[in-house]
């Protein structure tokens, strides 16, 4: 072949330069001592221009155009090629490119004559392109710091959770696992990540005896509708029970595993205190008037200041007139929007000193310190009237009426809710005789009422 025989008959510098070319280098050849510089056209072409622009060219060409950086390295490394401390001179820089952005090379070069004095003279080498390679491992290392970063963000965000952040496995032949755990685990189910992650079925162990069933449950409710697992329940850990709340949502796997990622809260301070709100509160949500307990709270104090020769007090008991219809016909919803009207302007009612409470579902009473019977039919008849006035604004044909029953203390009470059973039974004739009306209890009633 011709090419064959060209190539054989080639000397060797001539057979490498070619062998250079094929590989897309850029070579370079420097006298250390002269100055004097040759490059290929391949050198010029990395960094956008051809060899003829580059003239003329001599070791500030190089200078030029390598990243200011760089050429400090590239240096250190000569010096000690020179030295003779390594073999090669090998060096990573950046060129800049003719349109202004930076390429890096691989830069490769061998001392190939020293002078007679042994001071290096020629330096030959090559230019690799390596930006592609190069911006990729840039790239790469970017990612992995990243990630590291938000690895450590991630740890010290769950280890400040009050709880744990976790991965819980089931595998299709039901074997569990928890892949991951923050270390918060070891607080909330005295179980470390570890023990977790080689058997999950130890973490239920811990869970009260009597939720457990119901968390197992909700797992299996999650695994089969695919709905993310939401769960409260009680934790044992060393004999204390703490409240968790639990959420996570469901990956499903192509071989039948289910992976579920969340978090477990410790909720127990949140239930103490709604507990212990639940326990003080004084009002009724809807409605804002007092509630039951704090009702039967103040009736007691009268109740005790009447024995100690206070005065007399009277309740006006009332109950809303077929409230069942009101709840049918318009929703539940439209109901409760009467009970809060209608206690908004019950309470523009009131003297100070007076109390609304809510007795019942829409049943309701006003304990009026310091009034007689006849005063608090007067104060009834008033709030009967007002409440069937109330407009309710959408519902033009809606209207609540209230039937009242009214009744007096009496010192021979033995009980501060003896006045809310007469008052009941005043209630229960008015509703008997057509309701919207009030009654007032009368003992001579009693045996008909
Ligand atoms: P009556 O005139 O005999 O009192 O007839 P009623 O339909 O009002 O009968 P009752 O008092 O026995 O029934 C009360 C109804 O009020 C039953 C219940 O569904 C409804 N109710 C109780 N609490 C609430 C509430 O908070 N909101 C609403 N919307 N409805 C309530
Ligand atoms: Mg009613
Ligand atoms: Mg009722």
């Amino acid at each position: 072949m011709p090419s064959h025989s060209f190539y054989l008959q080639q000397d060797e510098a001539s057979r490498l330069k070619t062998i250079l070319e094929g590989t897309g280098a850029g070579t370079w050849e420097w006298n250390v001592q002269t100055g004097e510089t040759i490059f290929n056209e391949r050198w010029a072409e990395i960094i956008g221009y051809s060899l003829e622009e580059l003239q003329p060219v001599s070791i500030d060409t190089w200078m030029k155009h390598a990243h200011p950086d760089d050429l400090a390295l590239s240096e250190q490394k000569l010096t000690a090629h020179f030295r003779g401390d390594s073999e090669y001179y090998e060096c990573e820089a950046r060129m800049r490119h003719r349109d202004g952005y930076w390429v890096w090379v691989r830069d490769y070069g061998r001392l190939v004559s020293r002078t007679l004095e042994g001071e290096p003279e020629w330096i030959s080498g090559t230019h690799i392109e390596i930006s592609s390679s190069k911006q990729y491992e840039q790239r790469l290392e970017q990612i992995k710091a990243e990630q590291q970063q938000t690895i450590q963000r991630f740890e010290k965000m769950a280890s400040l959770l009050p709880g744990v952040v976790f991965q819980f496995e089931i595998r299709p032949d039901g074997t569990m696992t928890f892949p991951y755990a923050s270390a918060g685990i070891e607080r909330v189910y005295g179980v470390t990540p570890e023990q977790a992650l080689a058997d999950g079925t130890i973490v239920f162990q811990a869970i009260h005896p009597e939720d457990r069933g119901f968390v197992e449950q909700t797992i299996n409710h999650s695994k089969k509708s695919g709905e993310n697992w939401i769960c409260e329940y009680r934790v044992i850990n060393e004999g204390v029970v703490s409240w968790v709340l639990g959420r996570s949502k469901p990956e499903f796997k192509p071989d039948g595993t289910v992976i579920w990622h969340g978090a477990i809260l410790d909720i127990t301070s949140q239930k103490t205190l709604e507990e212990e709100l639940r326990q003080t509160s004084t009002t009724d949500d809807l409605t804002g008037a007092a509630n039951r307990r704090r009702f039967t709270e103040v009736l007691s104090w009268e109740f005790e200041r009447l024995k100690r020769n206070g005065a007399g007090y009277a309740v006006v008991l009332f109950d809303f007139d077929w409230f069942k219809r009101v709840n049918d016909h318009y929703g539940h919803h439209v109901g409760d929007l009467v009970l809060r009207e209608t206690a908004h302007r019950i309470k523009n009612e009131l003297r100070t000193g007076d109390t609304l409470g809510r007795i019942g579902g829409e049943e309701f009473a006003v304990l009026l310190p310091q009034c007689d019977e006849n005063s608090a039919r007067q104060f009834a008849e008033r709030l009967r009237r007002s409440v069937e006035q109330l407009r309710f604004i959408g519902f033009d044909e809606l209207r609540g009426t209230i039937t009242c029953g009214v009744a007096i203390s009496d010192r021979t009470d033995e009980k501060p809710s003896q006045i809310l059973v007469r008052a009941d039974q005043a209630m229960y004739r008015g509703k008997a005789q057509g309701r919207n009306q009030v009654v007032v209890f009368d003992y001579n009633d009693q045996d008909s009422g």
